[in-house]
């Protein structure tokens, strides 16, 4: 059988499972073969029990008990676990680490019959902006094969982008969803924090963490936090706000838009910024109330990220010493010879050097001077967002400073990776959600992405607009 799965959205999908045009076991097999002709090297593990799980989904729905989400096939970062199945983290340290239980969000989804379709490929510990930390090699972006996909959700990206899956999972610490959806051209959401749990998506830093949806719609995103969103006993920085229905139909012109001066400079890709440019004016043409507003701290986001994250990950790496799991050593050497083994050969040099960055910004001697004075601007950044949210509702902004970059660009340098992500770590230090969605395509045919921005736990007007600009007005 044949089937069209270009650029498929879950109501596509169910449409076509109740009009018996497939079934979600023909489904499956359809992305299971494009998996196997991938060359983006977007997996790194292909689940076994992938057409048993939609073969369950398929009987689900014939019993009339099925959701929304029942035998929709997913990919899932390989940094959060699924019982049962390999979760290396794209780490060498984890390169034979079976789940031993299944993440919540993760688990919600299965719960509502989603179809685990494999697990992808990442960026070691989510630590990149390019996909290129993997130890299992690069991924490949699905639109250009010289270029990134972006990272550290670069596997999960390429997968939505070459119909590998309709949905993925990944996760957003710095921008590691939205980021790769703008290189990639699929949408990308980062709920937040609290939003989601974090339960069994393995910690990079935990105050910025959260596990996040991408896919080919704005709604598709909906559907998913809708579903993994809430409280979760096992995650304590879960929020037990209630969880509103965010696929209700929302008039978008309410929306007060707020466009940060700071995002726009000139040293962003001239592309980037005229295409966000158009969409703001297409939006003023289309009656929306748009304002400039001032984000004054943003100019700090990226070096407090880099010195918060950094603290955060080389405290909760600490537990990969081949001790409990993962990697081991030879038994006759002693401790000290032995972590030394374990952690020179378990980790690539990215995370080497963020291990090294965290212990030393967290030292006696340094502590205040770097780690306190970084949390001080991430008050401040957090009031800076506070402010401007009481004027407007959504912030619009370039999700990237450039479009996809080619593989190997910007590996000598990790200033110049850390400056990929510029415009998307702002949000995770505030803890507000993101919205990336594609609005463009440069010169050379690769995608751009906008970002919309909003206050806390305010997802559902970011779905409101990224539905507008979707469905009814691109730039
Ligand atoms: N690219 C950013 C980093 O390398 C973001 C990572 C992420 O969001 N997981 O830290």
């Amino acid at each position: 059988m044949n089937i069209d799965i270009q650029n498929l959205s879950i109501d596509q999908i169910q449409q076509a499972f109740k009009a018996k045009k497939f079934s979600s076991e023909q489904l499956t097999k359809a992305y299971l073969n494009n998996i196997k002709k991938d060359k983006t090297n977007s997996f790194i593990t292909i689940n076994k029990q992938a057409l048993a799980e939609a073969k369950e989904a398929d009987q689900r729905i014939k019993q009339g008990k099925g959701t929304v989400l029942t035998g929709i096939p997913l990919a899932v970062k390989d940094i959060i676990l699924y019982e049962g199945l390999k979760a290396t983290a794209g780490s060498k340290i984890l390169e034979n680490y079976i789940a031993s239980y299944t993440a919540t969000a993760l688990q919600r989804l299965k719960d509502a019959g989603m179809v685990v379709i494999g697990k992808t490929n990442c960026d070691e510990f989510a630590m990149g902006s390019s996909n290129e930390n993997s130890y299992f090699g690069p991924v490949l972006n699905p639109r250009d094969h010289s270029k990134v996909p972006g990272g550290s959700s670069g596997g999960s990206a390429a997968a939505v982008a070459a119909n590998l899956a309709p949905v993925a999972l990944g996760t957003d610490t710095g921008g590691s969803v939205r980021q790769p959806a703008a290189f990639c051209g699929v949408v990308g959401l980062k709920p937040s924090y609290g939003r989601v749990s974090r339960y069994g998506s393995m910690a990079m830093a935990s105050s910025l963490d959260q596990i996040a949806p991408l896919a080919n719609t704005v709604k598709d995103t909906a559907y998913i936090l809708q579903t993994m969103a809430g409280y979760d006993p096992k995650d304590a920085t879960s929020s037990n706000k209630e969880v509103p229905k965010y696929i209700a139909k929302k008039e978008a012109k309410k929306l007060r838009l707020g466009v940060p001066k700071e995002y726009f400079s000139d040293n962003i890709n001239k592309e980037v910024k005229e295409a966000v440019e158009q969409q703001i004016e297409a939006l003023k043409s289309k009656g929306f109330k748009v304002k400039q507003v001032s984000l004054k701290y943003t100019d700090y986001a990226l070096a407090a990220y880099y010195l918060l994250m950094p603290a955060e990950v080389s405290s909760n790496l600490a537990r990969y010493d081949g001790l409990l799991y993962g990697l081991m050593a030879d038994k006759k050497l002693s401790l000290e010879e032995w972590y030394n083994t374990v952690r020179s050969q378990g980790f690539g040099a990215e995370t080497k050097r963020r291990i090294m960055l965290g212990t030393y910004i967290l030292s006696a001697g340094y502590y205040d001077a770097y780690y306190k004075q970084a949390q001080k601007v991430r008050t401040l950044i957090k009031q800076d967002f506070s402010r401007v949210f009481k004027e407007v509702d959504v912030l619009i902004t370039p999700a990237t400073p450039s479009t996809a970059f080619a593989l190997g660009a910007k590996t000598q340098d990790p200033l110049q990776m850390y400056l990929s992500d510029i415009f998307t770590v702002s949000a995770n230090i505030a803890g507000i959600c993101g919205l990336v969605l594609p609005i463009a395509k440069d010169g050379n045919n690769l995608p751009i992405g906008v970002q919309l921005l909003a206050d806390s736990f305010a997802e559902d007007k970011l779905f409101t607009l990224g539905n507008y600009i979707e469905n009814e007005h691109r730039g």
